[in-house]
């Protein structure tokens, strides 16, 4: 490797490790995750706990290794995932703190759910009798959480009298114990914060009725998400719920990380895998919609949509390579695709590494930048980039495979 192609500082540094991911791989920074947790937590008020949300494999960063990061800091109660499946994966992963999925449970998995003391989110009459029957026969009190819609019109209970009588309901019932109450904003990461506030007020009248007419205090009342713990102080309560903020990701381009010191978790690694000239006239790609207009440099990366990595890139994205941005040429692939390093000819070489999320030299290119040009969104981008991408972890910077 001549010393004026610029690598990004991990090839350097674990070149021998880094053997058998020529083809591409993910970084993990677990470091950036506990920076990030942090830096949530600083803006809290004194006292209030967090939730990792690590649903979807983490957003797709590695669900069972964020949470070991988590486990370690004391300010945080635990998990939510989306799903029976992906709680018993973090159990199964020995985390010991409390899982709690965001999500409808279905009762084929009430069973392992009471043994596994996994909390669901409870909005359904017709849920209660079998969750109250897993937890008898488990032998134990299932703690849940109520979830109560004020406006994302997804699921929950109302806040009225019909909900107040939901919540009535299961406190009535010894084998339960609800340990939490929740909402979720639907538009908290928009400038104007009138919907969210409004969504607040509900929730917090809501929690209000619980206690003074049901003389019951709900000990964990939670509602904000990212953008919610980022701009509006006034919806902590007792927890947040940390989603895409913990991975150093913005929830939308109409919120400020001012204050804020989020680094990015992902970044998105290849090699070249060949490189050749073409000529004017000569074509790249399936449907050979990109033509040659002179004699270009074409270097070949052997990745594509089947990695996650998004079709809708095609004519529009780049990546870095010795630290400058290379045009994507040509329809993406499942597995390959193209980019002109004409620039960079004749010191470009086969095997030059290839950085397709992440820094390199001076330029970066940002999850928040793919999906803006894909049509995807950043949440959406990370959660995709499929198994056959290799995670690596970096911890105490030190690699970690
Ligand atoms: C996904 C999710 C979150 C996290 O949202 P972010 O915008 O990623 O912070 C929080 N609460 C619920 C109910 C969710 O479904």
């Amino acid at each position: 490797m001549s010393s004026h192609q610029i690598q990004t500082e991990f090839e350097r540094k674990y070149a021998e490790q880094l053997k058998g991911y020529e083809r591409g791989y993910a970084v993990i920074n677990l470091d950036a995750i506990e920076n990030n947790m942090d830096s949530m937590h600083d803006h809290l008020t004194p006292g209030t706990k967090m939730l990792g949300v690590i649903k979807t494999n983490g957003y797709g960063h590695g669900a069972a290794k964020i949470g070991k990061v988590l486990e370690e800091l004391d300010y945080c109660f635990g998990y939510a995932v989306a799903s029976f499946e992906e709680a018993m994966e973090l159990k199964r992963a020995g985390l010991e703190k409390p899982v709690l999925i965001l999500g409808h449970t279905f009762p084929y998995c009430y069973g392992e759910l009471a043994k596994n003391d996994i909390r669901p989110a409870v909005f359904r009459a017709d849920c209660l009798d079998g969750l109250c029957r897993a937890a008898a026969e488990a032998g134990k009190r299932l703690k849940v959480h109520i979830k109560v819609d004020t406006g994302m019109g997804r699921i929950g209970i109302t806040p009225d009298d019909e909900g107040l009588a939901f919540v009535k309901d299961v406190l009535v019932r010894s084998e339960l114990e609800i340990e939490g109450i929740f909402t979720h904003f639907a538009r908290a990461d928009e400038y104007d914060k009138s919907s969210a506030k409004e969504q607040l007020r509900l929730f917090k009248d809501f929690c209000h009725r619980i206690e003074k007419e049901l003389g019951y205090r709900v000990p964990i009342r939670h509602c904000s998400n990212s953008a919610g713990i980022m701009e509006m102080p006034e919806a902590n309560m007792d927890m947040v719920r940390a989603g895409i903020t913990l991975y150093g990701l913005m929830p939308s381009d109409e919120v400020s990380a001012e204050g804020f010191d989020f680094k990015p978790v992902m970044s998105l690694h290849s090699h070249i895998s060949y490189i050749k000239t073409i000529h004017a006239g000569q074509s790249v790609s399936y449907g050979g919609i990109f033509t040659a207009k002179k004699d270009t440099v074409v270097a070949t990366v052997p990745l594509g949509y089947g990695d996650g990595y998004p079709r809708m890139l095609t004519g529009k994205g780049s990546v870095l390579i010795h630290g400058r941005r290379c045009p994507i040429i040509g329809r993406i692939c499942m597995d390959q695709f193209m980019v002109d390093v004409t620039e960079l000819a004749p010191a470009v070489r086969e095997g030059d590494e290839v950085v397709l999320l992440g820094r390199m030299g001076d330029e970066c290119i940002t999850a928040e930048e793919i999906g803006r040009l894909s049509g995807r969104f950043n949440y959406e981008f990370v959660c995709l980039i499929s198994d056959r991408v290799p995670r690596v972890y970096l911890r105490n910077g030190e690699l970690t495979v």
